[in-house]
């Protein structure tokens, strides 16, 4: 996606931070539409968001639990896609486990697909959210210097964020153990710190990442005491970063591992309750600009814009790059 499209979504957005903001926050553009959300892992912030930015803009909202639905009696992901298909959905939003699972849907569905999370491959609507916080902030995200921290190597919002924030001008770094950094992160953009305390000097964003433990294999870390040891945010590390940097985490955190609880509390250095807050204003934007839209009917080739895939909110495309 190029800069100023991304601009365009942020500036879109402040509009339903505004909205969201209300008592009466009905805006019925997507009204007698039908939003199904399937969501095959675990989420509370972006489900939510799109469940609640759905409502808000009128549709009606179905969420799809992997949990309680056939994939548990071992539908495949494909015939569960020709599945939400059948039922005419408007718009379906995807979060998977698996890497390119949303791009496998998005091609067999007739429906724009929006992509909550796939594996470690890419979290869009994060990325736009934590852009929108930072710019509330610093007013701008060019020449900013932030900092994403941890476990980059299984974090989809890591790689989300680096597209993002690299695009908009912001000097974006990388920090953490050399077994959670991806061997080819420079070629995103990113600079790779193994040590916080480098990695976190003189950052005006401190971006801090959960240890993904459900996606390792094996151990990446001697012990989370040791982590937190090495790689925790306290405020003592803090005072490497500006004094006015902010500090950030998309959810969950875990407490006493990647964060100190005074630091992820205090409501003068951070924002992590205000990127929840902008998760439901980006999903505000799920009536802009339908990307892999295909018209009902026979299947025919999809309207792509070509900028959209490097942002990947979806598309066979996706996968590349990653
Ligand atoms: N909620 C984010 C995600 O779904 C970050 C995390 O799970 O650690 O990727």
């Amino acid at each position: 996606m190029q800069p100023h499209e991304i601009s365009y979504l942020l500036d879109e957005a402040e509009h339903w931070v505004a909205v969201n903001r209300q008592a009466a926050k009905h805006d019925d553009r997507l009204a007698g539409l039908t939003q199904i959300n399937a969501f095959f892992e675990n989420s509370t912030r972006t489900l939510l968001s799109f469940e609640i930015a759905g409502k808000r803009l009128g549709a009606d909202v179905v969420n799809m639990h992997a949990a309680q639905s056939s994939v548990k009696k071992g539908e495949t992901l494909i015939d569960t896609a020709i599945t939400l298909n059948a039922m005419r959905s408007d718009v379906i939003v995807i979060r998977h486990g698996s890497s390119g699972a949303v791009a496998l849907i998005a091609d067999k569905v007739d429906c724009p697909v929006l992509n909550a999370g796939d594996g470690r491959h890419e979290h869009p609507t994060q990325a736009l959210l934590d852009a929108l916080t930072i710019r509330r902030h610093k007013g701008s995200i060019a020449g900013l210097t932030v900092a994403i921290c941890g476990d980059v190597l299984h974090s989809r919002v890591a790689r989300s964020n680096i597209l993002a924030l690299t695009a908009l001008a912001a000097e974006v770094r990388v920090v953490g153990p050399a077994t959670l950094i991806p061997d080819a992160i420079e070629a995103m953009g990113a600079a790779r710190f193994t040590d916080m305390d480098e990695g976190i000097s003189g950052a005006d964003v401190v971006m801090m990442l959960r240890l993904q433990n459900e996606r390792m294999d094996g151990a990446f870390v001697p012990s989370p005491r040791e982590y937190h040891a090495l790689y925790g945010l306290t405020y003592e590390r803090l005072k490497r970063a500006k004094p006015d940097a902010l500090v950030m985490h998309p959810g969950p955190m875990n407490r006493g591992v990647e964060i100190a609880s005074n630091v992820a509390d205090d409501v003068n250095r951070s924002v992590i309750a205000e990127q929840v807050e902008m998760g439901v204003a980006v999903g505000g934007l799920q009536h802009e600009r339908r990307p892999y839209h295909r018209k009902r009917g026979p299947r025919r080739s999809r309207q792509r814009h070509p900028d959209w895939q490097s942002f990947c909110f979806q598309g066979p495309d996706c996968r590349e790059g990653s």
